[in-house]
């Protein structure tokens, strides 16, 4: 397998450097964070942490902005989030160069995350004109039967290391025009491009005349996110992390009858039928499988192949993952680019214990690389293992590029083996019998927030809503109707009659 040799700490710090002066960034250099590159595995820069009366401060400045900013109509708020793709679309590669510094994504997948962030600030804009109540027909003459829909309040933002620009974008573009103020609490490993984001959403504030606390970034650690949780003047808690973190903080919101929009781990599996077209299959499974290092949400984790064509299958899933370029994700010829720590490195090999101690085969991959050039640094080359059953290791995220194959011999089996995990996020089959696509995507097929037919499981488009079941957290965010978990809802009815008639035909006075 080719390796691209990464560039030093000081190459990287140098571009970091680079692209946030371009972007117009002030690093607040202090303590308590470390802005880190696992290119290289090592420190960039120190930065001071967000302290807990700052925090306090921040979501009492959005409870503020909210009291003017609810009021301001729909469409003039979507005038601040238009400014903000603008501004994203001028330093695309900017911002796509902290990504890739940050969370260690190659180049193509970095520009892909800015270009999604894009894409929902252009939909959010059309949104903030499309923020639809229905009008319902009423059972009393004269009356008008109507609903409403309502800003929430301050949201609290909370989001993971693996998508740290575009989860922020999902969830404020949408929140914004929806009338509401967000405090962003980013994943402590990814301070960089929180900065950059939240400076460029400042700077949009700023063009257009709207109150910069309509935005605040808290930049910490758990302890902050915390906080946010626990705190009543937050409306709504917009979370994607583990599912570890899901289940510590939704009792927590629920506890004070706040909201929570959970986006939490993903176990997802894609399903090849004896007629699926394999070269479109092997495509789409390595880019899934392999892709962002296993590091997403949506990687495909599980590989449910028919008994028939198992063996040939296998074999071109290897054969591929052989050749995967792994290494520097600045390099256009890599494909395969770092883990995100080595405690991600080590979760992989004692995955890859665990399988094999389950009866499993490692056929390919599994092994450290570049440990030479960037001692610091976990580059692992994606694994392939064989299963005889759905064991229990299979049936965990681990958050690392490690694809599972089971067989099957007929579909109701595999659509068993999709469904028998704890996760409920992205699935797919692979098959060119509509029969056995429309089984597949009914009631009792996919029990997934995401099936796919002839595609893999991640790569979702914004237009969508995005989120998954069970484990995942059942939230939706980005496209569709997901806007309306940022509003509230009011029903009105309109008595223009002279006569009080009551619902039901019940008689009073
Ligand atoms: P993580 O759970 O370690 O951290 C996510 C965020 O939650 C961070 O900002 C962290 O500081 C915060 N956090 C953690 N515990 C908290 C607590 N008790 N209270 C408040 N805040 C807390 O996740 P990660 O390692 O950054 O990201 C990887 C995970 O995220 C994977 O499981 C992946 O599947 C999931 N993910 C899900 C989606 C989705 O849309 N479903 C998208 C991206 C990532």
């Amino acid at each position: 397998m080719p390796e691209t040799i990464p560039p030093s700490t000081e190459t990287v710090r140098e571009l970091a450097l680079s692209s946030l002066r371009r972007i117009g960034v002030v690093l607040p250099e202090g303590e308590g964070l470390h802005a880190r590159t696992p290119i290289t595995g090592e420190t960039l820069f120190r930065l001071a942490a967000t302290t807990a009366e700052e925090a306090d401060l921040a979501v009492s400045d959005a409870v503020g902005a909210f009291e003017t900013w609810r009021t301001t109509p729909a469409p003039a708020r979507g005038v601040l989030v238009r400014r903000l793709g603008e501004l994203l679309r001028e330093h695309k590669n900017d911002l796509a160069d902290l990504v890739t510094i940050e969370a260690g994504k190659i180049r193509s997948e970095a520009l892909g995350e800015i270009q999604e962030m894009i894409d929902i600030c252009e939909f959010a804009v059309g949104l903030s004109r499309q923020l639809y109540g229905r009008t319902i027909a009423s059972e009393r003459p004269g009356h008008r039967l109507a609903e409403t829909w309502h800003p929430l309040g301050v949201v609290g933002v909370i989001s993971a290391f693996n998508f740290p620009a575009a989860v922020w974008s999902w969830n404020t573009a949408v929140a914004l025009v929806c009338g509401d103020t967000v405090v962003w609490k980013p994943s402590e490993l990814t301070p960089l491009i929180s900065l950059a984001c939240s400076h460029l959403l400042d700077r949009a504030a700023a063009d257009t005349g709207v109150p910069r606390d309509v935005h605040r970034l808290v930049l910490a650690g758990r302890d902050i996110g915390e906080m946010l949780v626990e705190d009543p003047r937050v409306a709504l808690v917009s979370a994607t992390g583990s599912t570890r973190m899901g289940r510590a903080i939704g009792p927590k919101v629920a506890a004070r009858f706040g909201r929570t929009l959970l986006e939490l781990g993903g176990n997802n599996a894609s399903i090849v039928a004896p007629s699926a077209d394999l070269d479109l299959a092997l495509s789409g499974i390595v880019f899934a499988a392999a892709g962002t290092a296993g590091q997403r949400c949506t990687t495909l984790r599980r590989l449910i192949v028919h008994r028939d064509i198992a063996d040939e299958m296998v074999d071109r899933v290897v054969a591929a993952y052989r050749k995967l370029p792994i290494g520097d994700p600045f390099s256009d010829s890599t494909l395969v680019g770092p883990l995100i720590s080595r405690v991600a490195a080590d979760a992989m090999t004692q995955a890859l214990a665990r399988a094999e101690a389950e009866g499993g085969k490692v056929l390919v991959g599994g092994d450290s690389r570049l440990s030479e050039e960037a001692p610091h640094a976990s580059y692992v080359a994606p694994a392939v293992v064989r299963m005889p059953e759905q064991t229990a290791v299979v049936l965990e995220e681990t958050f690392a590029p490690i694809l599972y194959v089971l067989t099957y011999e007929d579909l109701d089996e595999a659509i068993a083996l999709n469904n028998a995990v704890p996760q409920g996020l992205s699935s797919s089959i692979f098959t060119l019998d509509q029969r056995e696509a429309e089984r597949f995507l009914a009631a009792d097929g996919s029990d997934c927030g995401i099936s796919n037919v002839n595609i893999g499981t991640s790569g979702a488009e914004i237009g969508g809503a995005f989120g998954g079941e069970k484990e995942t957290g059942g939230g939706r965010e980005s496209g569709s109707d997901s806007w309306r978990a940022y509003m509230r809802r009011a029903t009105n009815t309109v008595n223009y009659s002279s006569t009080l008639t009551l619902a039901q035909n019940v008689s009073f006075l």
